[in-house]
């Protein structure tokens, strides 16, 4: 029998997060404040606990995971490393397809990793309650899983066209214990005023998120949660990559290319940045972060200081962006349409370090539907666009008759997403065009602070 999955024993799951900072050539730059001077840690205190704001700024290489968040990982840590073998018969490509499959998390997706540490930290910390925005609602039932195994209360602002069209995730954050709410509501200064505006508003990110960071800081008992995006995030995830290179070294193999979904670059610099550290070290690996073509923030967007948010509450942050009030069309991988993405994954694509590629919504339906007719599992839309540069690729190997070694992560599964799928099949999914006159308007309303050189 060929061997199809390779596993780990519990006692491996990593002891530390990587910091890929010890590792990058260059020091991230500071975030701004609205005056153009850097903001101090402090300046997070109302909204995050000591030891996260510690790891937002941290320069050391590794990070010890403290023993409550691995016992909480070993509900479904270690994930399991696949060898594609199906994927590869049925595409007759002599590449060698590997991926490591994050959806047996209970949520379905990777951002657990993240949630069970931030729960963990802020329970450490006396805080009896989180709140965080979420769209189609992985972030929020991640969150809501963890805050009931660390006793906390989470309250999840929902865009409201979510709430009212993808019940099942708010079901599941509702099992676990959450409340959820549809965002604009009327608990909120912010959400009032755009009600009073707009009393039919179908809401968006920024405005949840404007609501979740406006809650936690006015409340003592109370801190905010962000699930991709933010320093301290990836350096969570990156417990995929470091398993994913001891399940490499069991089989004496190892990836030439490594890929993951972009979005906000929780996941691909979870998967990516252990791999990075090999590759500062000399060794020759790929790195592959997969946008959709509609939101292109690394392949299009512009390398300068920007919000976080929507409405310019958060610090400035230098990343690609595609403008903070671009609005991305409607495609059906919610994970991947933010505007701009991890500081770090920025810059390291700025240094050329990494590699970034834009696919359209349609070719990646078609290989997600091709993966799991080959290896059983339905991708998350999210996933889908790894999977479609990945077999672009194993495509091309079958030209040139290289037996290249593709890894990518599966960050989760599609589960909750079926109507996506059936409207694909129904041939009702549309490939947006590259929408450049709303990227060229929302970079026209970029913070007016010096670029970086
Ligand atoms: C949220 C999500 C993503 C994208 O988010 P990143 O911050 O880029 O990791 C990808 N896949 C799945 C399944 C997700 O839930």
């Amino acid at each position: 029998m060929q061997q199809t999955k390779i596993l780990l024993d519990e006692n491996e799951i990593p002891t530390h997060w990587y910091n890929v900072v010890a590792d990058m050539p260059n020091p991230p730059a500071p975030p701004l404040g609205p005056d153009g001077q850097p903001v101090g840690p402090d300046a997070l205190a109302a909204i995050f606990p000591a030891a996260l704001i510690e790891q937002e700024v941290s320069a050391e290489r590794w990070i010890p995971i403290p023993e409550e968040v691995r016992q909480a990982y070993t509900l479904w840590r270690p994930s399991p490393l696949f060898r594609a073998h199906r994927l590869e018969q049925a595409l007759g490509t002599p590449a060698r397809i590997y991926y490591k499959y994050e959806g047996v998390s209970p949520a379905g997706s990777h951002k657990p990793n993240t949630a069970v540490a931030q729960a963990w930290y802020n329970r450490q910390a006396g805080i009896h309650r989180l709140t965080t925005e979420t769209g189609a609602g992985q972030w929020g039932s991640s969150l809501a899983l963890a805050g009931q195994m660390f006793g906390l209360d989470v309250r999840v602002y929902m865009v409201r066209v979510s709430y009212e069209q993808k019940p099942f995730r708010r079901s599941m954050m509702h099992t676990w214990g959450a409340e959820v709410l549809p965002s604009p509501s009327d608990q909120t200064e912010a959400g009032r005023k755009i009600l009073a505006e707009h009393p039919d508003s179908p809401g968006s990110l920024g405005i949840a998120i404007s609501e979740a960071v406006e809650e936690a800081a006015s409340r003592d008992d109370t801190n905010y949660s962000l699930g991709s995006v933010l320093n301290h995030v990836l350096l969570h995830q990156t417990v995929i990559g470091q398993e994913a290179k001891k399940q490499f070294e069991k089989i004496g193999d190892y990836p030439d290319v490594v890929y993951a979904p972009c979005g906000g670059g929780s996941n691909f610099g979870g998967v990516a940045f252990p791999f990075f550290a090999d590759k500062a070290a000399g060794r020759e690996v790929r790195l592959v972060a997969v946008e959709p073509s509609s939101c292109p923030t690394l392949t299009k967007g512009r390398y300068t200081y920007d919000y976080g948010d929507a409405i310019g509450m958060t610090p400035l942050l230098l990343m690609y962006t595609l403008g903070h009030d671009f609005m991305p069309p409607g495609i059906h991988a919610g994970g991947l349409r933010y505007h701009g993405d991890s500081a770090l994954v920025s810059q390291l694509y700025h240094e050329g370090l990494i590699e970034a590629r834009a696919v359209p919504q349609l070719a990646t339906f078609e290989a997600g539907v091709q993966f799991a007719r080959a290896e059983g599992i339905i991708p998350a839309p999210e996933s889908n666009h790894a999977i479609r540069a990945v077999i672009d690729d194993a495509l091309a190997c079958k030209d040139t008759g290289e037996p290249w070694v593709l890894f990518f992560n599966l960050s989760g599964h599609g589960h909750f997403d079926m109507a996506a799928y059936d409207k694909y099949f129904a041939g009702e999914l549309e490939d947006y065009e590259y929408p450049e006159a709303a990227i060229e308007e929302a970079l026209a309303h970029l913070p007016k602070v010096a670029a970086p050189a």
